[in-house]
């Protein structure tokens, strides 16, 4: 049976009582079952983490004190159990050890997404979806207006600029994309990566995602690429490049507002749309969807007569 209270939104993100643990918590826990590795739902502090191997490796990186604390890997479809509440993460294909985490308790399955892509992209495990009876989602984009254009024309736009580029991206996920899309539909363009952007890249490939061809940025390998250079850089250095002469600014996401004023966009994003997310829902069969993260408000009203829509936050 599901019970109504199974996760409550505290001060402190998600907690689930029965287990007496915090999914993405913002600030420290003293237990945090961590989705994936991106900043927002990875805080640093926590006295015991669960996650995968490659968001521990990819937290480790980031946050040397984790070494401080307790960190338990847990694989793909590898049940455990905190105070009674069985988890099993599943792939979320948002970026590298991305998990969705599922929780049985009393009868019950509920089923936290944390970020989920459904696009294809090489450069991480394939989204996996189970059933479950309550489906606890990210509506960053549940907006009927919103549909993420297709990747591959996105990134060909770059073929079409005869300029060095600077490409803003964040370092985690989204980089390691870019470089692979770039490798594949743009040959003609030399990828650099900035500094802060390259150990990032090189434990993708220890955890057997090459993101493909890329070389670390320097003033002379930018000017033997001249027109065709591409320079990864993550987004504080892209806005300290304001006035580079003869570049092309571009910043990819998903995002409108952080499309670079009166230049070429580039919408290439991590998260599902609304079809997409439709999509989720019909794979996991859910009685009741509990929403995090955006707005749920459209998701409630496309709902209005079949599904419960509880917006949590
Ligand atoms: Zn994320």
């Amino acid at each position: 049976m599901i019970a109504s209270d199974f996760l409550v939104m505290s001060k402190n993100g998600l907690y689930c009582k029965a287990g007496d643990f915090y999914l993405d918590p913002p600030g420290a826990a003293q237990v945090a079952v961590i989705s994936h590795a991106h900043a927002d739902h990875a805080a640093k502090g926590h006295a015991v983490r669960y996650a995968t191997a490659p968001t521990l490796a990819i937290i480790k990186l980031r946050d040397s004190s984790i070494c401080n604390s307790i960190s338990v890997a847990k694989g793909y479809k590898e049940a455990f159990y905190i105070n009674g509440v069985k988890l099993t993460f599943y792939p979320a294909g948002h970026i590298l050890g991305s998990a969705q985490v599922l929780m049985e308790w009393n009868n019950a399955r509920y089923l936290y997404t944390g970020d989920i892509k459904l696009q294809e992209d090489p450069t991480c495990e394939a989204a996996e979806f189970c059933k479950a009876d309550v489906l606890i989602t990210e509506t960053t984009f549940a907006n009927p207006s919103i549909k993420h254009p297709d990747p591959e024309m996105e990134i060909r736009k770059l073929n079409d600029i005869p300029y060095p580029i600077l490409l803003g991206a964040y370092s985690l996920g989204k980089s390691q994309r870019l470089i692979a899309l770039i490798n594949r539909f743009c040959p003609g363009k030399r990828v650099l990566v900035h500094y802060r952007t390259e150990p990032v890249n090189q434990l993708y490939r220890q955890f057997g995602f090459n993101p493909g061809n890329s070389e670390l940025y320097s003033r002379k390998r930018s000017k033997e690429a001249g027109i065709d250079s591409v320079y990864l850089v993550p987004p504080l250095t892209f806005n300290s490049y304001l006035r580079a002469p003869g570049v092309v600014r571009l910043f990819a996401s998903g995002w409108d507002h952080l499309q670079v004023k009166n230049g070429t966009g580039l919408f290439i994003s991590d998260h599902a749309d609304w079809d997409d997310l439709l999509t989720v829902i019909r794979l996991v069969k859910p009685s009741e969807i509990w929403t995090v993260h955006g707005s749920g408000v459209y998701l409630k009203e496309h709902f209005r007569n079949s599904l419960i829509v509880n917006i949590l936050a």
